[in-house]
């Protein structure tokens, strides 16, 4: 006998599946039905595909059966699956294998309901059974090994594990119900959860039960053990869709996805031709916990003729549409297409290209007849869905209808055709302004003349727009500019400021000797109102936070991008540097309209302590 302690996460999750999902409890028996589907799963792929296992005998089905015995109630869950050896008992029952559980137990906020969503989003697996049971017992023999093994634990910090015995390959799962869980002890109340959430599992489950005869006057008159198949048994997505019903199709998300939530919708497909496959894809309600990892995992499932293959290839998707979840069932591709094999497969490349086709139409669908459905999924996904204006060129345009922008004249989000129907008549392109924090972006000076002449400005401040917009570059002929680059003063332009130019030319000599290579230029500025300066990057310059991204990012050879101070010509602090004779003082001046510059963009000024000094110089004068 062998005692094991759980892992720390474990005994963190354990403790918050009964303390956040108690009102589903019931989801216990989905998630155990749906290991044994999978363990079903994977030993028939084995059996059609690897010479070792063509010989065992297979047959497939899940047993559900409950004792009463006093008080003593159990339930039990059997399948002829793949089974577990012990390593894996170990491995698979006392360890979560996921990555991003940590960060994912940190986001927790203690607030049931929240709570109850996010752990929906990670999946509770096995572990929910801690909800019901007060002591469960695992017993399971791998297949093609001989020795079977019992895992049993209370599901408070420990479990053992010893050998044990079972006539086939398989795993037993018997759970000793709790207070909690006395109510599952009975035929309708397993047969209700089974056929909301397990109807459509490929594999016949089985309730056994007693029937009790009764005579004509009403009269026992004996009991005979019985045996019942619950579920429909035939794969949700090769049935037609006008036979299944909303609820199925809700029922059925919930089981591939283990998220709590119903989904926000879902797109069925066949496809007939050349091809035959089938596709039905989910979008969720809310992203997935692991959707900001590297390492997150693929939400669909690859099925040949109803055969799983595999739940663990992100290939199916791009990168970009890694939270939809469902299922692709192909029936041209072999049976034993390996992973090498589907990445280079030309059928798979196919059925991946026309699937996108078809979410991103059926996107395109809700954004223009469900509008507040468009806005539920863009407060999720608008992110990963910018990554597709970089990633997938081919389906830029369409992606680009589909994104939606902060802006300085809507109410909430935008998209870039509204902001064209809103453009001036003589407006010559859509302008931005990129930065981190939606609030300084709004005040900075460098939208102050927009402003003044009505010109609308998108707001972003994600951070992938900085990447993704400006190679963008336009939509539908107009070109799209950031207002903190120096050719984006176009449409700002007036006649007298040609004037002021000249007139203010002798200050601009004098602040380019000043401050010398710390700018790239000085001129005057179009695009301000209240504020003297503004600093903006060269058009063919990257922006400062792209600079600061790439350094981050390891590119140490990225070269410094030095801006362009604007000044503007009708402030009264450059009116008066026009008659400022000395030359220490000039100097102050010019410094500071740079630094307060650099400032309001949120970037570094050079010299902190330079600053504060020529500032507290100013002050002393002032004061
Ligand atoms: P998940 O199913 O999301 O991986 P679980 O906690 O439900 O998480 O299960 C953990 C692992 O235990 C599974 O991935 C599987 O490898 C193994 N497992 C659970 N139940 C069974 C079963 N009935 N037969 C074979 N393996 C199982």
């Amino acid at each position: 006998m062998a005692k094991h302690q759980f892992q720390t996460e474990v005994n963190q999750l354990l403790n918050l599946i009964v303390h956040s999902l108690y009102s589903h409890k019931e989801i216990f028996l989905r998630e155990l039905i749906s290991n044994s589907s999978d363990a079903l799963d994977k030993l028939k792929y084995l059996t059609l595909t690897d010479e070792e296992f063509k010989s065992l005998p297979f047959d497939p089905r899940i047993d559900v059966e409950f004792t009463e015995d006093g008080d003593e109630k159990t339930l039990t869950v059997r399948d002829t699956g793949i089974g577990m050896n012990s390593e894996e008992l170990v491995e698979s029952l006392g360890t979560i294998a996921k990555s991003g559980t940590r960060e994912f137990l940190g986001k927790l906020t203690g607030d049931t309901r929240k709570d109850s969503n996010l752990i929906g989003q990670f999946g509770v697996g096995f572990y929910s059974v801690f909800m019901v049971a007060d002591k469960a017992e695992v017993i399971s023999r791998k297949a093609g090994e001989e020795k079977a093994w019992k895992w049993i634990s209370d599901g408070k910090g420990e479990f053992e594990i010893t050998e044990a015995e079972r006539d086939t390959q398989g795993t037993t799962v018997i759970l000793h119900l709790g207070e909690e869980g006395r109510e599952y002890a009975s035929r309708w109340q397993i047969e209700q959860v089974v056929k909301k959430y397990s109807n459509h599992i490929a594999f016949p489950i089985f309730l056994h039960y007693t029937r009790t005869e009764y005579d004509d006057k009403g009269k026992e008159k004996g009991k005979t053990p019985t045996t019942e198949q619950i579920n429909s048994a035939a794969a949700l997505w090769k049935r037609p869709k006008a036979e299944i019903t909303e609820e199925e199709y809700r029922e059925f998300y919930k089981t591939i996805s283990h998220d709590t939530e119903d989904p926000l919708f879902y797109l069925h497909t066949r496809a007939e031709g050349t091809l035959e496959y089938t596709t039905l894809f989910f979008v969720p309600k809310n992203a997935p916990f692991d959707m900001y990892q590297v390492d997150y995992r693929p939400g669909v499932k690859l099925y040949v003729k109803r055969v799983f293959i595999t739940d663990d290839e992100k290939e199916l998707m791009p990168t970009y549409l890694r939270f939809v979840r469902g299922i692709i069932d192909s029936e041209d591709l072999p049976l034993n297409v390996s992973r090498e094999i589907l990445q280079q497969n030309r059928i798979m490349a196919k059925i991946r290209e026309s699937s996108v086709k078809k979410i991103l139409t059926e996107f395109a669908r809700v954004a223009q007849e469900e509008p507040e459905k468009w806005l539920e999924f863009i407060k999720e996904f608008n992110r990963p869905l910018k990554e597709g204006l970089y990633s997938d060129y081919g389906n830029r345009e369409q992606l680009l209808e589909l994104v939606r922008f902060k802006s300085t004249k809507a109410e909430g989000w935008t998209s870039l055709a509204e902001y064209k129907e809103r453009m001036l008549p003589d407006q010559k392109a859509i302008y931005y302004i990129t930065g981190d924090n939606d609030s300084t972006l709004r005040n900075s000076p460098l939208l102050e003349a927009y402003r003044r002449k009505d010109i609308e400005v998108l707001v972003m401040s994600e951070d992938v727009d900085e990447l993704v917009i400006p190679m963008v570059g336009t939509y539908k002929e107009t070109e799209l500019k950031a207002v903190n680059r120096s050719d984006a003063g176009e449409d700002l332009k007036e006649k007298k400021d040609k004037k002021k130019d000249k007139e203010l030319q002798p200050v601009i000599d004098r602040m380019k000797k000043v401050l010398g290579d710390q700018v790239k230029d000085v001129v005057t500025s179009v695009r301000l109102a209240d504020s003297p300066s503004c600093i903006v990057v060269d058009e063919s310059d990257p922006t400062m936070k792209m600079a600061q991204m790439m350094k981050a990012m390891g590119n140490l050879n990225m070269p410094e991008v030095k801006p362009i101070l604007e000044i503007n010509p009708d402030h009264a602090i450059v009116l008066r540097m026009k008659d400022l004779e000395a030359d220490d003082r000039f100097a102050d001046a010019a410094f500071l309209l740079l630094d307060q510059a650099l400032l309001v963009e949120g970037a570094p000024v050079k010299d902190p302590a330079e600053f504060v000094k020529r500032l507290n110089r100013v002050m002393e004068t002032a004061l």
